[in-house]
C-alpha cells in the first residue's frame, strides 16, 4: 500500500487535475490511498466566509465564488458529461443548510469546522469522480468514517486508539487492491461533529492513513522538488536535500520548512515508513528520502528557514516582580489554553518573551485570560529566521542586513533571529 498526498496547488485548476491523472498513470495497477486538500486557495476563501458569517456580514458573494470556482472546474474537465454529476451539488446545498442552520451562540472554532472541510470534501468528489471518467478507477472515501479526534476543534487532537482500529478494521478493507480517494485535514469528534487538524494538516492525514494501514511509503507529491535547504524564491542557490533523517524533518518541520506539516513525522517513525517528497512536474526527478537512519544528522549542509507572521508578545508582572515559576506555569497554561502556537521563548529577570504565530482571535483570547495581572507588549508582522546547522555565515549576514532584530537565541547547532 502506498500513500500518496497532493496538496491545493496540485489541484489548483482543471489543468493541474489532469497533472494528477498523468502522475497517476504511471502508477496503475498500484494499491494506493490518495489524499487530498482543497483546491487551490479555496481553505482562505471558506476561512474568510466563516469569518463574514460569524460576524453577521453578508458572506453570499463568497459562498458564490467557492461555487463557479469549482463548477468551472468540473465544466472544463468533463464538458457535456458535467450534466450527469451531482455529487458536488449536493455538496453545496448541504454547505447552505449549514449555513442556513442557528449557528447562534456557537463558538468561533465549532462553526469554522462545520464549515471549512468542504473545500476537501468537495475536491475529493471531484478528482474522483475525474480520474473515473477518465479510466483510472478509484473509490472515494469519507475520512471522517476513519480520523476521530479530540472535540478541540481548528486544531483537533487525533484519538489513537479509535482511529487506529477504523483504519485498521474498516479502511483496510476498503482500500484493498485498488486506487482510493479521501480528504486530508478533516475528522470528526465521538459525537459526529465535524474537526480539522489545524491548517495544512493534509500531510498528517497521510501519515495517519499510512500508520493505521501500515504502509510500505508515503509521497508528498509538491510544485517543488523537494525538501530544499532554503526557500528557492528567496535563496537563489538553494539547493535539494536528498536524504534526511526523521529526526531533522521534525527538527525543519518544527523551525517552520513549510513542506513538511510538523505533525507528519511522527506516526511515520514510529513504524519506521519512509516519506518521499517529490515534484508533480517532475515525476522522474528523485525528490527527497525522509527515512530512519543510524546517523542522526544526515544533513550537511546549513538549512536557512524563514516563518513570517509572527508576534512577539512580551510580559512582565504589572508590579515588576520576577516572572518566577508560578507566573510561568500560568503563562504556559493561558498560551496552551489559547492554542496559541510558541516558536522561541526567552526571559530575563522581569520579563517573558514569546515569539509566536500570529492568530488575532488567540491573541485577544489571551489578553483576556491574563492581561490584567501582566503588561503585555504585542509586536506583530515579525519574521522568525532560523539557521539550522550552522554559524553566523555570509549568507545570514546578507538576509538580516539592514533588518532590525528584536530577538537573537543560539541552542546547539540552531541559531535564530525574530526580526522585522
Ligand atoms: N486545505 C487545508 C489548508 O489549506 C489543509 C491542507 O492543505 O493541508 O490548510
Ligand atoms: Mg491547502
Amino acid at each position: 500500500m502506498l500513500v500518496f498526498k497532493f496538496g491545493g496547488a496540485s489541484v489548483k485548476d482543471a489543468a493541474a487535475v489532469r497533472n494528477v491523472a498523468q502522475v497517476l498513470g504511471n502508477f496503475e495497477g498500484e494499491e494506493i490511498l490518495l489524499v487530498l486538500s482543497a483546491m487551490g486557495k479555496n481553505t482562505n476563501l471558506l476561512e474568510k466566509l466563516v469569518d463574514a458569517y460569524i460576524k453577521d456580514l453578508p458572506y453570499q458573494n463568497l459562498l458564490e465564488e467557492f461555487r463557479t470556482f469549482h463548477l468551472n472546474i468540473i465544466a472544463e474537465l468533463l464538458g457535456d458529461d458535467a450534466r450527469e454529476f451531482y455529487e458536488v451539488d449536493n455538496l453545496l446545498v448541504e454547505l447552505e443548510c449549514v449555513l442556513d442552520g442557528d449557528q447562534a451562540g456557537k463558538d468561533y472554532d465549532y462553526v469554522y469546522d462545520q464549515i471549512v472541510p468542504y473545500g476537501e470534501l468537495v475536491s475529493t468528489r471531484i478528482l474522483s469522480h475525474y480520474l473515473n471518467h477518465v479510466g483510472l478507477r478509484n473509490r472515494w472515501l469519507d475520512a471522517r468514517n476513519f480520523i476521530v479526534t479530540s472535540s478541540d476543534h481548528r486544531r483537533a487532537r487525533i484519538d489513537w486508539s479509535v482511529t487506529e482500529d477504523l483504519i485498521g478494521r474498516r479502511a483496510f478493507k476498503m482500500v484493498q487492491k485498488q486506487l482510493s480517494i479521501t480528504q486530508g485535514f478533516i475528522g470528526r469528534t465521538s459525537s459526529n461533529a465535524m474537526t480539522t487538524l489545524g491548517r495544512e494538516g493534509s500531510d498528517y492525514t497521510a501519515a495517519i492513513f499510512a500508520y493505521g494501514l501500515n504502509a510500505e511509503s508515503v509521497t508528498i507529491w509538491k510544485d517543488v522538488p523537494g525538501v530544499m535547504n532554503a526557500d528557492p524564491k528567496r535563496f537563489p542557490d538553494a539547493q535539494l536535500l536528498s536524504d534526511i533523517s526523521f529526526k531533522e524533518a521534525i527538527e525543519l518541520a518544527y523551525y517552520g520548512a513549510s513542506v513538511i506539516h510538523p505533525k507528519t513525522i511522527q506516526p511515520l517513525m514510529r513504524k519506521g515508513i519512509p516519506l518521499h517528497v517529490k515534484s508533480f512536474v517532475d515525476i522522474d526527478e528523485p525528490g527527497t528520502q525522509v527515512a530512519d537512519h543510524q546517523r542522526k544528522s544526515v544533513i550537511q549542509l546549513p538549512c536557512y528557514i524563514e516563518k513570517a507572521n509572527q508576534v512577539l508578545i512580551s510580559l512582565a508582572s504589572k508590579d515588576f516582580s520576577f516572572i518566577i515559576e508560578d507566573n510561568l506555569s500560568q503563562i504556559f497554561n493561558a498560551l496552551a489554553a489559547c492554542g496559541i502556537q510558541v516558536n522561541l521563548m526567552q526571559n530575563t529577570a522581569i520579563s517573558f518573551s514569546i515569539c509566536a504565530n500570529f492568530d488575532q482571535r488567540r491573541i485577544e483570547q489571551l489578553t483576556d485570560m491574563i492581561g490584567d495581572q501582566y503588561h503585555m507588549d504585542l509586536t506583530p508582522e515579525l519574521n522568525l529566521f532560523t539557521v539550522f546547522n550552522s554559524h553566523l555565515d555570509d549568507e545570514v549576514k546578507r538576509h538580516l542586513k539592514g533588518a532590525e532584530v528584536l530577538l537573537e537565541q543560539k541552542t546547539g547547532n540552531v541559531l535564530q533571529w525574530v526580526h522585522r
